[in-house]
C-alpha cells in the first residue's frame, strides 16, 4: 500500500505513520510528496498553541474521502522531544481513525506500536492519576479499546500484588545470563542459539568467560552493596550444556554474587524438553532453583517436526512429569498460537494437554515474523491462520485460562505479530514469574551477562535507560568478555556512585 502524505514537513512522522500503516497494510509505504501513483493519499491540518488540533482527510482513488478531526490539550513540555511526541501521538489518532475507517479493521491497542503498553499505566499511576482517569485517558488519548484496557488493568493490578514494592526496587537489581546453545535451531528462532553438538571447545571457552563475568559483577555487587531481586537463566536452553557444567556455574553464582538465598526468584529456562535429565534437574534441586520452564510450543507432533523442534510431544509430558517427580514445583509452559499449519483445532488439543499438566505458569505466545528467522526467510513455506481465527485462539486462551484459575500477570507486544496482538503471561495466583515482571516494566536495571545478553541500565534517580549488548556469537564473546564486562561496570559506577548507595 503505497500512501502519500501531505501537510507534515517533519521527517520524524515517517516512521511511527509506516509503523501503524503496517498495522493494516502487509507492505506500507510512506510517501511525502504529492503523487499519482499513491493507493490513497491523507492531507493533514496541523496547529499547536495551546491546543493541538489536528485533521486528516484521506482520498482513496475512487475519489471516496474520509474525514477526522481531533483536539487535545497541549500539556507544555520539557524537551523537544516530550513536545513532539505529543504532536506524533494527535497525529497518530487521526490517521489511525480515518485508516479504521477505510478498512474496518480495529486496532485493539489504538496507536500504541511498542512492546509494553502496561508501561504507560503504571507511569500514569506513579504520577499519581487515578485508575479510572488513566483509563479514560487511555481510551481517549491512544483509541484503546475498552478489553485492552481492562487487560492492562487486570495485570497492572496483579503485578503490584505480586511486586508490591514495584516503584522502589530502581537501587537493587536483576541478573540475565545468557547461555547461547540449543539441541538444534528452530526456525522461528532469533535468539543466540547455536546447535551444540561438536561445539564443545566453544561451550567450554564460553562459559569460562562467563564464569568471569559472574565473578567480576558478583564483586561490585558485593562492595556497593546492592542487592539482586531476581536472576533468570535464558539462552539458547541453558541446559543444553552438561548436569557438571549447570552445577559449577549455580555454584559459582552461590559463590560470587550476594546473599543469594534471599534473591526473590531464580528462573533457568529448560526451554527444550529434550536437554532435561535427572542428572540436571538434581542440579537444579541442589541449588534450590525456584523455577523452571519447559516448553511445548504446540501439543501437535507436525508441527514440531515443521518447526524444526527435534523433540517430540511425548517428551515433552515425559519430561514434565519427571520435573515434577523431582520436587520442581513452579513450571512454566510457552505455548505459540499461530504455528504454521495450526488453527483452532490445534491449538484447542494444545489447551486440552495443558489441562492434564497444570503447570503453575502458561506463557501463550502469538507467532511473529522476527526478520532474521528462517521462517521469515522463507515465508510461503509457511502457511499460517489469519487475523480471525488468530482471534479467536487468542480469545479461546484468555477463557481457557480464566476458566482454570490462571491469572494475566505480564504482556508484551512484539513487531510483526499476527493478528497485532500481544504474548500474555498467565500464572496460578502466586505462582507470577517476578523476572517477568521486572523486565517487562523497567523499574530497575537488569544486568545481562554472558552471550546476547542485553543489558538494561536504568538511572535510579531519573529512569533514563541505557542499553548495553553482549555480543551475540560465542566467537566474538569469547574474544572480549572482559572489555564487556569492565565497560558494564564503568555504567554502574556511574548509575550507583554516591546516589546509588543502597535505600
Ligand atoms: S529452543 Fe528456543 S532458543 Fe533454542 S532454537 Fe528453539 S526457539 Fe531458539
Amino acid at each position: 500500500m503505497r500512501i502519500s502524505i501531505l501537510g507534515l514537513e517533519d521527517e520524524r512522522f515517517n516512521r511511527p505513520l509506516t509503523l501503524i500503516a503496517n498495522l493494516f497494510f502487509e507492505e506500507s509505504q510512506i510517501l511525502t510528496s504529492q503523487t499519482d501513483d499513491a493507493d490513497i493519499q491523507i492531507a493533514f491540518q496541523l496547529q499547536v498553541q495551546e491546543n493541538i488540533v489536528v485533521s486528516a482527510k484521506l482520498t482513496d482513488q475512487s475519489g471516496k474521502a474520509l474525514f477526522a478531526e481531533y483536539q487535545q490539550d497541549f500539556k507544555g513540555a520539557d524537551s523537544e522531544k516530550e513536545r513532539f511526541k505529543q504532536i506524533k501521538n494527535a497525529v497518530s489518532h487521526v490517521y489511525l481513525t480515518v485508516l479504521q475507517d477505510l478498512t474496518g479493521i480495529t486496532q485493539k491497542w489504538g496507536i500504541l506500536t511498542g512492546v509494553r503498553p502496561t508501561k504507560l499505566l503504571h507511569k500514569k499511576l506513579q504520577e499519581g492519576i487515578p485508575a479510572e482517569v488513566a483509563h479514560r485517558q487511555l481510551k481517549d488519548e491512544y483509541l484503546i479499546t475498552d478489553e485492552k484496557i481492562a487487560l492492562m488493568h487486570h495485570i497492572v493490578n496483579r503485578q503490584l500484588t505480586v511486586v508490591p514494592d514495584l516503584y522502589s526496587l530502581e537501587r537493587e537489581v536483576s541478573i540475565y545470563i545468557g547461555i547461547p546453545f540449543c539441541p538444534t535451531k528452530c526456525a522461528y528462532c532469533t535468539f543466540p542459539a547455536y546447535a551444540i553438538n561438536g561445539r564443545q571447545g566453544s561451550v567450554d571457552s564460553f562459559l569460562g568467560g562467563l564464569h568471569y563475568e559472574m565473578r567480576k559483577i558478583g564483586e561490585w555487587l558485593k562492595e556497593k552493596g546492592v542487592r539482586i531481586t531476581t536472576v533468570y537463566y535464558g539462552g539458547g536452553t541453558p541446559t543444553s550444556i552438561t548436569a557438571e557444567e549447570m552445577d559449577m556455574l549455580y555454584e559459582e553464582m552461590y559463590n560470587s554474587f550476594p546473599d543469594v538465598s534471599n534473591i526473590r526468584e531464580i528462573t533457568v529456562e529448560a526451554g527444550r524438553p529434550d536437554t532435561i535429565t535427572p542428572e540436571k534437574l538434581d542440579v537444579l534441586k541442589k541449588w534450590n532453583i525456584d523455577r523452571i520452564s519447559i516448553n511445548p510450543q504446540s501439543y501437535t507432533q507436525e508441527t514440531l517436526k515443521a518447526i524444526g523442534r527435534h523433540h517430540t510431544v511425548t517428551e515433552t509430558i515425559e519430561k514434565y512429569h519427571l520435573a515434577r517427580e523431582m520436587g520442581m514445583n513452579n513450571i512454566n509452559m510457552d505455548l505459540i498460537i499461530g504455528l504454521p499449519g495450526e488453527g483452532l483445532k490445534e491449538f484447542t488439543h494444545s489447551l486440552a494437554e495443558t489441562e492434564k499438566l497444570m503447570p503453575e505458569s502458561v506463557t501463550v505466545h502469538t507467532l511473529s515474523f522476527k526478520r532474521a528467522s528462517e521462517m521469515t526467510k522463507n515465508k510461503e513455506k509457511y502457511k499460517v491462520a489469519d487475523r480471525t481465527e488468530v482471534e479467536k485462539m487468542m480469545n479461546l486462551a484468555e477463557d481457557w485460562t480464566a476458566d482454570h484459575g490462571y491469572v494475566p500477570y505480564y504482556l508484551y507486544r512484539q513487531k510483526n505479530i499476527l493478528g497485532n496482538l500481544e504474548n500474555v503471561g498467565y500464572s496460578l495466583p502466586n505462582q507470577e514469574s517476578i523476572y517477568n515482571i521486572m523486565i517487562m516494566e523497567e523499574q530497575q536495571t537488569i544486568i545481562g551477562l554472558g552471550c546476547g545478553a542485553s543489558s538494561k541500565f536504568i538511572d535510579p534517580v531519573t529512569g533514563k535507560i541505557t542499553h548495553f549488548a553482549n555480543p551475540k556469537d560465542p566467537k566474538s564473546y569469547n574474544d572480549g568478555f572482559e572489555a564487556y564486562t569492565e565497560d558494564k561496570i564503568k555504567i554502574l559506577d556511574e548509575l550507583f556512585s554516591e546516589k546509588g548507595s543502597p535505600a
